[in-house]
């Protein structure tokens, strides 16, 4: 018996058409996931989703019209990048726009209750997009967007932004900070780029305790994680009982990532999945949005996506644990205390 499959992936392969060069956000980190996928058996079992682009208007959501222009005419113009790490081509404009609507695509297929999980594997990635600027591999900030329009065409009042990646979603905290509709969680290396995504930094205004920041020293494993999400997430979802979760799913705390430091398992990925699961099937009908961001090593971003797919639609591939014999460290232990001392006023059942 077949059951009815309730897991997408958004895919095109307009998304190999940002061209990066010799740059670690390249074009091969997506032939690598669709290979791997296919190799398990797996993209039959789950619902190809095709992108639709999105419109100069969507993106205005999350970015001035000025920046949106430039990045536009930087295209047109044949320029290779807009800072010392943020590669362009000709392509990039069209295809950043493909990778936003992307995210949007995956919102639509689950708020229709056509789906209940979809991964948008858009590129170029996110969520280091600023309003007026884009940095750190990214143009538009493809989470951000699917957030506005979850909220604009579906009325959404509560949305969970997760981001596990290694990197501090920068541009994604900024355009929530004073906004308490959107309850910003991110977990992330620190010090690591860019820098942002101290405790201290929990929103401001009518958003003051909907920034939540857990930054973590350079070796945290699945441990560490696991207790993150179980001990504190899990608590502060209680609360807020989210209508929507979004992930910024980026895979580069893995520990044979070569940009970062972090000491995460391929299936501590499924694991992850697995309390988000638990959290969104509580709150929110089991509604997940995932889109990619970072993670560098080809075969450990397959693996990792192919686990929280796995966990997700429940195919039961790959164990969602933590790997055995990994130890819970006394710096995660206190980042969580710190963070609950911090957020308590605004969370008293933390
Ligand atoms: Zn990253």
């Amino acid at each position: 018996m077949t059951s009815k499959i309730r897991t997408g992936i958004v895919y095109d392969d307009r998304f190999l058409l940002h061209e990066t060069g010799m740059h670690p956000e390249k074009k091969e980190r997506l032939k690598s996931i669709m290979g791997f996928l296919e190799q398990k058996g797996a993209l039959e079992k789950l619902e190809l989703i095709e992108p639709r682009k999105a419109r100069v208007e969507e993106i205005e959501y999350a970015h001035t019209k000025n920046y949106i222009e430039e990045i536009e005419s930087y295209c047109a113009k044949g320029y290779n990048a807009i800072d010392m790490d943020t590669m362009i081509c000709s392509a990039s404009y069209e295809v950043a726009l493909l990778s936003a609507g992307g995210a949007i695509t995956a919102v639509d297929k689950v708020m229709s209750g056509e789906l209940d999980h979809v991964f948008s594997f858009g590129r170029p990635p996110g969520h280091h997009a600023e309003p007026n600027r884009g940095m750190g591999f990214c143009l538009f900030n493809n989470v951000a967007i699917a957030a506005y329009h979850a909220m604009k065409e579906y009325n959404l009042e509560r949305i969970l932004i997760i981001d596990w990646d290694v990197h501090h979603g920068n541009g994604t905290q900024v355009m929530f900070y004073h906004d308490p509709r959107v309850l910003f969680f991110s977990t992330h290396q620190s010090p690591a780029y860019p820098g942002t995504g101290s405790f201290n930094e929990v929103g401001a205004g009518k958003g003051e305790g909907y920034t939540v920041n857990v930054p973590l020293p350079p070796g945290s494993g699945d441990a560490d994680y696991e207790y993150i999400f179980q001990e504190f997430l899990r608590p502060l979802c209680d609360q807020f009982k989210p209508q929507l979760i979004l992930v910024s799913s980026g895979h580069d705390a893995h520990e044979n990532d070569p940009l970062a430091g972090m000491a995460l398992s391929s299936q501590a990925y499924g694991m992850m999945a697995k309390m988000v699961k638990e959290i969104a099937e509580k709150y929110c009908d089991g509604k997940i949005v995932l889109v990619l961001e970072g993670g560098y090593n080809l075969n450990a971003l397959a693996e990792a996506v192919f686990n929280v797919l796995d966990t997700l639609a429940g195919w039961g591939m790959s164990s969602p644990e933590k790997k055995e014999g990994v130890l819970l460290r006394q710096n995660s232990k206190n980042a969580v205390e710190m963070q609950t001392e911090k957020l308590k006023e605004f969370w008293p059942d933390l």
